[in-house]
């Protein structure tokens, strides 16, 4: 593997099945759309977050950290896999919970992720902004140090961008998974589509498949910020990962596919989009897609295939990046 000098937890289930989404392909009667289920990694309700902690936790293992610490939003599925992925390796583990998205009733704060944090016994912060990545990981490295002073070794997983995004690493290992998945069974694919929030997921995957001479095209539908914010995101972490696993090739700005179509109004919000994107999953395929990232992406996919920007491609593969929890957190889907 592309990633093998790296301290690694096991903590994903893999390799993850890809699945033909046979109803939904027909009810769009564009390219057929196959489904990567990394909702499955098995890790406390699964998802992408298995796969990138599995390299935090293995640096803070070989650091002999006791606790990890980590901040995101109160429904976020980053905090709810490192709760999981810290017990399971015997550690202590505190959380920040950011307020991201406006709003939300109170099955938002206490259903979902966050009820699962508290069952894992997870000690909980609060940060009274979702915007201010260096202040929320400032907090940690601030209460990190609180806990160095009383004897403590902790390890904190940052959240803002020019850290050296060591979780896109998990998405490497998942790209070369998924070329030694695409063969004469499903016939290969065109295009593989992913939720891009942080960019990890994204990064890690297009690098992935560039090292390992796959010209796939990667398109990212943005759930957290527009287009051009995103890009610069993705197209700077491009040259941090592909200076991680020492590859010598470089992702050209081109080959950087992003669209906001679904994004609005904002982080962790509903549209009328994602609801027939998540309504459509659930009806037709028995498959549950989130509000924040899933279910916009797969609203993104929907949307490529109806204004025919795919219209070329025989078979797309859609990046199922997990999420399910968050959907306790968003009842009026159902009211
Ligand atoms: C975090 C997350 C994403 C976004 O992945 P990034 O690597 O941050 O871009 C997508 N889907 C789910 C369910 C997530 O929890």
């Amino acid at each position: 593997m592309l990633t093998d000098k790296f301290p690694r937890a096991i903590l994903a289930h893999t390799p993850t099945p890809i699945e033909k989404l046979a109803n939904l392909s027909n009810e769009l009667g564009g390219p057929e759309i196959w489904i990567k289920r990394d909702d499955c990694t098995g890790l406390a309700f699964g998802g992408n977050k298995a796969r990138q902690l599995e390299y935090y936790i293995g640096e803070a293992i070989e650091q002999g950290a006791d606790t990890i610490l980590i901040t995101s939003a109160v429904q976020s599925n980053y905090l709810r896999s490192a709760v999981a992925a810290a017990r399971k390796y015997g550690m202590d583990v505190e959380v920040q919970l950011e307020e991201r998205v406006p709003d939300r009733p109170s099955e938002y704060y206490h259903s979902g992720n966050p009820y699962l944090m508290r069952l894992m016994g997870a000690k909980l912060h609060r940060y009274p902004v979702g915007e201010d990545e260096e202040g929320a990981d400032n907090a940690m490295f601030e209460r990190a140090e609180h806990l160095r002073k009383a004897g403590k070794v902790p390890y904190v997983v940052p959240l803002a961008g020019h850290h050296t995004p060591i979780g896109a690493l998990g998405y490497v290992d998942c790209a070369e998974e998924l070329l030694t998945q695409s063969n004469e069974k499903n016939g290969g694919f065109d295009m593989i589509i992913t939720a891009s929030g942080s960019g990890v997921t994204h990064t890690g995957l297009l690098v992935g498949l560039r090292a390992r001479g796959s010209n796939i095209p990667v398109y990212g539908i943005c759930v957290r910020r527009d287009q051009s914010a995103q890009f610069e995101r993705v197209f700077s972490k491009t040259k941090l990962v592909a200076q991680m696993i020492g590859w010598g090739g470089e992702i050209l700005s081109s080959d950087v596919k992003l669209t906001d179509a679904t994004l609005a109004p904002g982080y962790g919000q509903l549209n009328a989009a994602v609801e027939e994107a998540i309504n459509m999953a659930a009806r037709l395929e028995g498959l549950l897609v989130d509000p924040v990232y899933t279910g916009k992406a797969l609203a993104g996919l929907i949307h490529l295939v109806r204004t025919g920007e795919v219209a070329d491609k025989r078979r797309l593969l859609f990046i199922h990046t997990g999420g399910t929890p968050a959907l306790f957190g968003y009842p009026e889907l159902v009211e």
